[in-house]
């Protein structure tokens, strides 16, 4: 073990789990060995040798004031850094300790505007898994901005539910709970699918003493009874995280003034891949751009931009919070003039909840607490805007009139009493504050001023007292304040100069007064900073107390912010208010899709769906629009959700507890997003969670098997929707087989996309217009693609034959209408391809398989079948299990002695276990 500095290093890395450490010497901070190599490749520094004790160490060091642009690249990258400081011992030596861990998710030095939270998930100690068998288990999960000081907490009963609630946040990392960290397919996804740095923090954190009494201490006593936090698990999660931000050390617990506990059932429920199908923050290619957040963001602060963000992606169910929103966007969206007033007051704001974590966190400087103070004037200039208008009559004026604006007025006036107008980014060399704060600064700078005037002034005097011309004073590090006098006239100096140096055109002197007065300015200069300090931190730690206010007013201006963007957005793009309904239908006139209308020349379309009409078949050819169109129902009942104006004429919307989409197209599965399995459990998910006051997208669920399996498990699950959860459903198919459903089961109904057909020519109508499409456009397609005549014709006339035999046969359901709840009332239709042949249809299985592969390469012996009568299962056997039988049928038994027959029988076993 090296010892030196090369060994204090070693012996704090093994203290800290952080990835790399960066300790400081003197003026620098320095990494060593693997970290020092590390660094320099990442962030292109050089590395020199050290040498300690006859070995020799890589090293690589950045100056002081350059540590923050390093650490905060590093962490960006998703590493962690702890920072050694040096400090005195009182031997007269340095000593040095860990002073902070700076993470992915304790970074306050970030420029991006979006949120930055740091996340912990804890399942209970007899947690089941993710089979959601266990009624009772409960995940909690918490979720911390530390560079905002929002704080976040709710329990959750499944994984699935915790996966979609991770998702909506994106944190940048997480601390999975102790029972978690064994879950390699949870922690894959928490890789994979939110890129966010897994650290995995002491589980005594996560013991619900101590996470209770952390929470006690940061909150206060009466919090957790308050705000409904009851989850064991979500108060582990919870207490986890303020662990964390405690011990590394980034200072800005005092900016979590505010637990907020909620319940998942307040908002929409959006699972991770619904989420991501309807493109809410980025698309399927992982861009933004094109995303229905770029396209509805107009915000002018990164607050606002950042609400927004949290308003799609946790729309709400509650009306009263909706109908509020939507009477602000309307006030806005019809009062243009106003709306530009109000945007025009917002513009000028910076990020106060940033702000106030900077200045909680110590790290504010004088040009923060300007930006504080300048913000604090928009609120004002916001609030005159709505008042001033027909704005008033709108719940804007209540949001404008929510934080306290005494209290905010005051704060503006005490920082604009005291910091001068233009302060330097430094806080210890002076210049941060305005005459007439502080007496005893005041007496200060006026008498550095008067030493500054005199020394200014001086070689004036110096001409007219000696007669000396090309006089001048200065002051540089080396020499301290000198007089300079030009070569030609520098004989002619008074005694009392001392002569410092020879320049080639000059020479410098100084004098004892000169020396007298240099030592005052240097003195007062002193003096002024460390006063100036002080001052500033007074002043920064009562700003820092009034972090709450500070939010207050920040989280304002970021709604009106949102609410200003929805609306401008609305008014520009003929968008209308929905009207809303609990529960009740999804009517939609002339409705479009928000992204798409953006840049294509947009064929608007209907949708109506009620109760005797909840269930939709949508079919069409390739490429016509059914994605499009059920997208579109989607992002509507989203937006309105949202408390946003929506794409349409008119849109009549009944508010859903949740939106769950699955897509098996055929683009997906090429992409490599969707497997089978992945899909299948995507719509075991569904089936699960999708209750009667749902909507559910289905498009092309099934595809990514043979064409049998496909239609079966599509069938099979429409039959389960319909009658047994009741969610309105979508359901885009290009098995036109399912069609006839609609006759059997009574709330499905068939819409189609229009196309036309004329000299082989598809053009797309792209309108949806009621009934099934009148043939199913594969072979259409396969002509188009220049398959062989014959096989075309083929392929037509073996379609034709299908339908004839009614391959496919609804059973029940077809009782009275809509009944399918009352009790022996329901009838699942049975859908009978199990046995690998269509029912009615020639009884061999020849004949399947061969009209099976005619139409589509797909494989009816794998069929699945799970409802198929017990046909004869003689042929079912496998050839080496048939050998034995045979064998075994042949064998007599009288013939054989007892050991010859064990080892036959031995045999037998062998060769069925190899079978
Ligand atoms: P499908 O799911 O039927 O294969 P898509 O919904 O993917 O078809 O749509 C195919 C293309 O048609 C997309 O590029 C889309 O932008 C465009 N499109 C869909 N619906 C409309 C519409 N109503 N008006 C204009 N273009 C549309
Ligand atoms: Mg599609």
């Amino acid at each position: 073990m090296p010892t030196g500095i090369v060994g204090e290093f070693l012996a704090l890395k093994e203290e800290t789990d952080a990835d790399l450490l960066a300790m400081q010497c003197g003026d620098f901070y320095e990494f060593f060995g693997d970290d020092a190599e590390f660094v320099a490749r990442e962030l292109d520094l050089k590395v020199s040798q050290k040498s300690s004790h006859g070995s020799s160490y890589p090293m690589a060091g950045v100056p002081l004031s350059e540590l923050t642009p390093y650490v905060k690249a590093l962490v960006e990258r998703g590493y962690s850094v702890a920072v050694a400081d040096q400090y005195d011992t009182d031997d007269g030596g340095h000593a040095r300790e860990i002073v902070r861990v700076v993470t992915p998710g304790t970074l306050l030095e970030t420029a991006d505007a979006d949120a930055q939270f740091l996340a912990a998930v804890v399942r209970p100690e007899d947690g089941t898994g993710s089979g959601g068998s266990a009624t009772d288990a409960e995940y909690g999960l918490a979720f911390a901005d530390v560079t905002t000081g929002q704080f976040l907490v709710t329990a959750v009963p499944d994984l699935e539910a915790a996966d979609a609630e991770l998702y909506r946040f994106d944190p940048v990392e997480v601390l999975p709970g102790p029972n978690l960290r064994s879950d390699d397919a949870f922690l894959d996804r928490l890789r994979d699918g939110l890129d966010a740095k897994t650290t995995l923090h002491g589980a005594e954190a996560f013991a619900p003493g101590r996470a209770r009494h952390r929470l006690r201490e940061q909150f206060g006593a009466e919090t957790l009874g308050s705000v409904g936090l009851d989850s064991q698990a979500g108060i582990a999660a919870a207490g986890a995280v303020l662990d964390y931000v405690a011990e590394t050390g980034a200072g800005v617990l005092g900016s979590m003034t505010r637990l907020q506990a909620y319940r998942p059932d307040d908002h929409l429920d959006l699972d991770a891949t619904t989420q991501r199908n309807l493109e809410l923050t980025e698309t399927m290619h992982g861009g933004k751009e094109g995303s229905l957040l770029s396209t509805l963001d107009h915000t002018v602060t990164s607050p606002g931009g950042r609400l927004l963000r949290e308003w799609l992606t946790r729309p709400r169910r509650e009306r009263a919070e909706l109908t509020r929103r939507g009477d602000c966007v309307e006030a806005l969206a019809s009062e243009a003039l106003a709306r530009e007033r109000v945007k025009d007051a917002l513009d000028g704001g910076y990020d106060l909840e940033r702000l106030a974590s900077r200045t909680v966190g110590g790290r504010a400087d004088a040009t923060d607490l300007l930006s504080v103070k300048e913000t604090l004037e928009t609120l004002p200039a916001v609030a005159e805007a709505v008042e001033g208008s027909r704005l008033v009559d709108s719940p804007l004026a209540d949001v404008v009139e929510r934080p306290d604006r005494e209290a905010a007025r005051a704060l503006h006036d005490e920082l604009d009493d005291a910091l001068a107008p233009d302060p330097p980014n430094t806080v210890k060399q002076g210049g941060m504050f305005r005459v007439g704060y502080d007496d005893e600064l005041d007496d200060l700078i006026e008498r550095h001023d008067a030493a500054l005037e005199w020394l200014d002034t001086l070689a004036e005097r110096e001409k007219r007292a000696h007669g000396l011309s090309h006089v001048s004073v200065d002051r540089n590090k080396t020499d301290g304040y000198y007089i300079q006098v030009g070569k030609s006239v520098a004989d002619g100096v008074p005694e009392h100069y001392r002569e410092i140096k020879t320049l080639k055109n000059s020479k410098r002197f100084v004098t004892d007064e000169l020396e007298e007065r240099e030592r005052e300015v240097l003195r007062l200069e002193e003096a002024r900073g460390d006063l100036e300090y002080e001052l500033f931190c007074d002043l920064r730690d009562r700003v820092g107390d009034r972090a709450e206010l500070l939010q207050d007013v920040g989280r304002t201006v970021a709604e009106v912010d949102a609410l200003v963007s929805l609306a401008a957005h609305a008014a520009a793009n003929d968008w209308v208010r929905p009207e809303l309904t609990e529960p009740g239908p999804l009517e939609v006139e002339a409705g479009r899709h928000p992204v798409v209308e953006r840049t294509t020349e947009f064929v608007p379309n209907d949708l109506r769906m009620d109760e005797e009409r909840g269930f939709l078949i949508v079919t069409g050819p390739n490429m016509s629009g059914k994605s499009t169109y059920m997208r579109q129902a989607a992002l509507i009942t989203l937006l309105a959700q949202v408390g946003s104006f929506v794409p349409a004429r008119s849109a009549t919307v009944g508010l859903v507890d949740g939106i769950y989409t699955r897509v098996g197209a055929l683009d997906e599965l090429a992409q490599g997003r969707s497997t089978f399995m992945v899909e299948m459990q995507e719509l075991s998910n569904i089936l699960h969670s999708a209750t009667e006051d749902s909507l559910v997208i289905l498009d092309e669920v099934g595809r990514g098997t043979a064409t049998y399996d496909g239609i079966s498990i599509a069938w099979a699950a429409t039959e389960y929707l319909h009658n047994e959860v009741r969610a309105k459903t979508l359901f885009a198919t290009h098995y036109h087989e399912l069609t006839a459903l609609a006759d059997h089961l009574p709330r499905v109904h068939n819409v189609h996309v229009a196309a036309d057909e004329r000299d082989g020519d598809v053009t797309f109508l792209r309108t949806v217009e009621e009934g099934p499409t009148d043939r199913s456009y594969g072979i259409h397609v396969a002509d188009l693609a220049g398959v062989p005549e014959p096989v075309v014709s083929r392929a037509g006339d073996v379609l034709a034959k299908l339908r004839d035999e009614k391959a496919i046969e609804a059973k029940g359901g077809t009782g009275g209408a809509g009944g399918s709840n009352g009790a022996g009332g329901t009838k699942q239709a049975v859908f009978d391809l199990g046995s690998g042949g269509f029912q009615g249809a020639a009884g061999t299985d020849t004949a399947a398989s061969a009209d099976g592969g005619a139409v589509d390469a797909g494989n009816a012996g794998d069929t699945t079948d799970a409802d198929a009568d017990d046909g004869p299962a003689a042929s079912a056997l496998d050839p080496g299990t048939e050998a034995v039988l045979e064998e075994l049928r042949g064998t007599n038994v009288n013939e054989l002695s007892p050991l010859e027959l064990m080892a036959r029988v031995q045999e037998w076993q062998g060769e069925l276990d190899g079978a």
